[in-house]
């Protein structure tokens, strides 16, 4: 369910407002500010444009053969694009003309805002190339130990596969017990070279003039880490007694299960190694509606219906298995110019409907909705968490009984359904929101002190935030057992804060559109829906950073309210 991550890597955001970067020094500004930003705007785009267009067609064609040609080829669009912004000659022009916009010497909000997220773009790449190497180096030697990684079990290798059905389907307390130790031991495997890497990126970040890695990453994305940590202590308030009691049903359901008393559970018997997911506790179907579904026709005519249509995006993509093909789901905007594109699997079922919902609000978040009328630099969505939380808003409602009823979708047992997947998606939300909170407060922590005690300081978060109790005298490094820790570091959070903004903006809409309350809004076949998100969320494209936009969505800041009013009752 994710989005472009090359997209998202590469252009960064625009610089949080009082953050004083040494490297931008005010002597170095052009005599004609206006005139200068023009010029490198202009010549950045003329560089840039044409190689984001062939990684973007390069990157899909990789993922749809898998053959390593194909990789090889992304590879080197990549590389073409980080040898641009890495050159440090035109960084150099562009930090004279980001003091002068910085000083208000840019009137033009546009041609600011556009110098702001070039200066990141290029701020991002400015480490120092053998640094840059032993940095990549380290993480992909971390990427292959997970790979080649295999748990074992009583001296025998246990794959993936096996480790996530046992801890789904097993009610043998001892045999769930080894079968979690082993999927946790890849982090004794990699701890080392984890510590290392960590290291490295804290050098990086403090030659860039940052006190450590996540200070960097979360200004390179324009946000600021005392906010967000406030954000998510208001989350933590409002989502602790929800969770608390959801928990509990699960935990009793859970301890029946198993066979054991409730206060005897332990990390084993949740249903994934992390307890990040909803177990499977409910005796619920909720694929059963959707067996014979022609998915992708559902989600045109409901696109449509609301004044978003797809269609040229449906024509564009893969939408099914085949061999050496991604088993995930993307969408991608190749040239923002209308050329968007989903890679898929689709197989009947709930998930794949929720999955082409989500990839598809994607994809009306896009140039097919954003005006062609922007500068090419800001014809994009406004930040990585918005796309999140328009794609999330739609993926919704392959868990609405009164949505599907509409649609035509026939439901044999509509009460029981109707239970079931509200109690899926409150409880999908409610996990997920306390194990992002580990995550953000785990990652920060150990970049701003990494010499600490990471094991406890991991199962301290647990055992606070997810309310599942350290196994007794265990001191492993079991952080190191997730992989987005290496590989795609401080990122979670944009997903919870795409879930609050997807309730937020919904709320907005049923107020200001329908005048109805929040779960009866269902959108279908009312363009209004379509006109309010083109006008409240698409067309200022990346003009505004995230949360002007939220504002202008929705007339507030980003907050917690509006996903935790979802939770009561
Ligand atoms: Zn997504």
């Amino acid at each position: 369910m994710t989005v472009d991550r090359r997209a998202f890597l590469a252009t960064g955001g625009a610089a949080v407002a009082g953050l004083l970067n040494p490297v931008v020094s005010a002597q170095d500004q052009p005599a004609d500010p206006v005139a200068a930003a023009k010029e490198f705007v202009a010549a950045h785009e003329a560089k840039i444009r044409p190689l984001d267009v062939a990684a973007g067609k390069a990157w899909w064609t990789a993922n749809i053969t898998g053959k390593d040609e194909d990789f090889a080829k992304k590879e080197e669009a990549q590389n073409q694009i980080d040898a641009v912004l890495s050159d440090p000659k035109p960084f150099a022009v562009l930090k004279g003309i980001k003091a002068a916009a910085d000083a208000g010497k840019i009137p033009d909000a546009q041609l600011a805002r556009q110098v702001n997220l070039m200066y990141l773009a290029y701020l991002e790449k400015q480490v120092p190339p053998d640094l840059l190497k032993k940095i990549t180096a380290k993480a992909n030697a971390v990427e292959q130990a997970f790979n080649v990684y295999r748990a074992k079990v009583d001296g025998q290798e246990v794959p993936d596969s096996k480790v996530r059905s046992t801890l789904k389907e097993s009610a043998d307390s001892a045999l769930r017990q080894k079968v979690w130790e082993a999927s946790k031991g890849v982090g004794a495997v990699v701890e080392a070279d984890l510590k290392e890497l960590v290291k490295l990126r804290n050098e990086a970040a403090t030659k860039l003039g940052f006190k450590h890695f996540h200070e960097m990453m979360l200004t390179l994305n324009e946000q600021d880490g005392p906010a967000l940590l406030k954000l998510f202590d208001d989350l933590d308030e409002l989502t602790r007694k929800p969770f608390t009691d959801a928990k509990a049903d699960i935990d009793a359901r859970l301890a029946k299960k198993s066979g054991v008393k409730v206060e005897d559970l332990q990390a084993w018997h949740y249903h994934d190694p992390f307890f990040q997911e909803s177990p499977a506790v409910f005796d619920a179907n909720l694929d059963a509606p959707f067996a014979k579904a022609d998915i992708p026709k559902l989600c045109a005519t409901f696109y449509a219906g609301v004044g978003l249509p797809v269609d040229r995006v449906l024509t564009n993509s893969d939408l099914y298995e085949k061999k050496g093909k991604s088993p995930h789901a993307f969408c991608t905007d190749i040239d923002r110019e209308g050329d968007v594109r989903v890679l898929a699997n689709i197989v009947p079922n709930e998930y794949w409907m929720a999955t082409m919902l989500h990839e598809l609000g994607h994809a009306v978040y896009s140039s097919l909705n954003i005006p062609a009328a922007l500068p090419y630099l800001l014809r994009a969505e406004a930040h990585i968490l918005t796309t999140e939380g328009v794609a999330m808003q739609f993926e919704r409602f392959s868990k609405s009984r009164a949505w599907l009823e509409k649609m035509g979708v026939a439901i044999e047992n509509p009460d029981a359904f109707e239970q079931a997947a509200a109690k899926v998606q409150r409880n999908q939300l409610l996990i997920f929101s306390r194990w992002c909170q580990v995550m953000l407060r785990f990652e920060k922590s150990m970049y701003e002190n990494p010499a600490q005690d990471l094991n406890k300081l991991w199962w301290d978060l647990v055992e606070k935030y997810q309310q599942v109790k350290r196994p007794k005298d265990r001191n492993a490094p079991d952080y190191a057992a997730k992989i987005h820790i290496c590989s795609a570091p401080v990122y979670y959070h944009n997903y919870m804060m795409g879930q609050l903004f997807a309730s937020q903006v919904h709320h907005a809409l049923a107020k200001d559109v329908f005048g109805v309350e929040p779960s009866k809004a269902i959108y279908i076949g009312d363009k209004r829906v379509g006109e309010f998100m083109k006008k409240r969320v698409f067309e200022p494209g990346r003009s505004l950073p995230w949360n002007a936009l939220t504002k202008h969505a929705t007339g507030e800041e980003l907050s917690p309210k509006a996903f935790a009013k979802d939770f009561q009752g």
